[in-house]
């Protein structure tokens, strides 16, 4: 749905890299002007951290525009349901003051349901050959049971005679795999999930039609580089964050891109920056922006910006503008190293090798490192407020990515941005 005139109607916010880009903080504020925000893909592995008066709030089921009450939230098919998960979740918003009611949140009836059996099985998973360090959600789990058509979804989830009868099968079937379910302490534990849940069920195709001319924001979770399909296989997340995920329209895709990106567990770290600077970068666990997973608590591995998959990702995502996170962060390094190409086995190369043992010998070729700017942007608003040394960073990315720098974050705090693209500072006014 390109749209010729410049005004955007619909966003799709999505990690450009390997995740914890700050996505929920841009979220949060497009959709200060819209009204509804979509959750795709993904499920509670997803850690979106929020600030809010109160202090640090992390969405993981709800999507991250429930931090604005005019706005509908929606959790579509395609993600995956922890039904204790995300009463937790709501109770906690609650707690908060936020409304959480079928008039802002809606959970599709398509999506699966993450049950018990799951964890017990990722857990067995996660003791194997082929762990990758999950979030131990039961994603690859729910997933897995899906494709195989062994499934459960929301709607048959919450109607007690279809969960009774569709659960002797699946039950059978873990026995083999050495996990024993009781049927009826499985009816029995899940009543007040399903009573306390049933509110929320609505279907894709109402939604659609409801908000077919209204201002939508699509949220992605996880991020390109995690991509089951043009991810780094096997490091992987269980589904689509690109754009292949995104079955609804949209006019305008921003890439979120930390500008120093962060990756957990096994996967290649081929801009691994020393271990001295990634600490004094990684900040003190417990703040808000410190590099220690939202879901995990697991330290983050810190990269230099790299050139390779970052022209990988705007290109298969065909992305319209660029967000650049954590821009503030900059001001801590003397200087930047920005990674233009690879070397593997001696020879240059500018793409990015997709299979897992050349991508693991890759070695990173850094061009000219730019000077940085040691001070505070955090209170700046305006991109011709910058510091000479921040505008020549910015320019670099475009220049070297030949995209235009949308939106840069400069803090924590939704409102902590400068919004140099005209397109998408119209997204945020009337
Ligand atoms: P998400 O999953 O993509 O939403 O990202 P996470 O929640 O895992 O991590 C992003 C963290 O960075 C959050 O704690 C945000 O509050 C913080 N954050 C987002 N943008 C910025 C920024 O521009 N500067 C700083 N210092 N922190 C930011």
């Amino acid at each position: 749905m390109k749209m010729n005139n410049n005004k955007i109607k619909r966003t799709a916010v999505m990690g450009g890299g390997f995740g914890d880009e700050g996505k929920g903080k841009i979220v949060d504020l497009l959709t200060k002007n819209a009204d509804i925000c979509v959750r795709y893909q993904g499920g509670g592995n997803a850690g979106h951290t929020n600030e809010d008066e109160k202090g640090k709030i992390v969405t993981h089921q709800l999507p991250s525009g429930i931090l604005n009450p005019w706005v509908y939230n929606f959790y579509a098919a395609g993600c995956l349901l922890d039904p204790d998960k995300v009463l937790e979740e709501i109770n906690e918003f609650r707690k908060r003051g936020y409304e959480v009611s079928p008039k802002n949140y809606g959970i599709s009836e398509l999506a699966h349901v993450t049950l018990d059996y799951h964890l017990k099985e990722e857990k067995i998973a996660e003791s194997g050959a082929f762990k990758v360090d999950t979030t131990l959600r039961g994603i690859t789990q729910t997933t897995s049971a899906k494709v195989n058509r062994q499934g459960i979804r929301f709607c048959e989830f919450l109607d007690q005679d279809s969960f009774r009868a569709i659960l002797p099968k699946i039950i059978e079937e873990y026995a083999n795999k050495g996990i024993n379910i009781s049927l009826d302490e499985y009816l029995e534990m899940y009543k007040p999930a399903q009573e306390q849940l049933a509110e929320f069920v609505v279907k894709d195709e109402d939604i659609i039609k409801r908000f077919k001319d209204k201002k939508w924001v699509l949220e992605g979770a996880q991020a390109t580089m995690l991509d089951m399909d043009f991810g780094y296989y096997p490091f992987i997340t269980t589904s689509n964050p690109s754009r292949k995920g995104i079955s609804f329209d949209f006019d305008y895709l921003l890439l979120v891109i930390k500008v120093i990106p962060s990756s957990v567990g096994d996967r290649p770290k081929i801009t691994q920056i020393d271990e001295k600077t990634q600490e004094l970068l990684r900040g003190k666990k417990g703040n808000t922006d410190a590099e220690y997973g939202a879901t995990s608590g697991r330290p983050r591995q810190l990269l230099w910006p790299d050139f390779v998959w970052a022209d990988y990702a705007i290109t298969i995502n065909e992305a319209d503008g660029l967000a650049l996170t954590k821009f503030d962060k900059f001001s801590m390094l003397p200087e930047i190293k920005f990674c233009t190409d690879y070397k593997l086995d001696g020879k240059k190369i500018n793409y990015l090798p997709h299979d897992r043992i050349k991508l693991a010998r890759c070695k990173p070729v850094y061009g000219e490192s730019l000077e940085s700017f040691e001070q505070d942007i955090s209170d700046i608003r305006k991109f011709e407020d910058l510091p000479k040394n921040a505008k020549k960073i910015v320019q670099c990315y475009e220049d070297n990515l030949k995209i235009k720098v949308a939106l840069l974050s400069v803090g924590p705090r939704y409102d902590q941005v400068i919004i140099p693209e005209k397109k998408m500072y119209s997204f945020l006014n009337k």
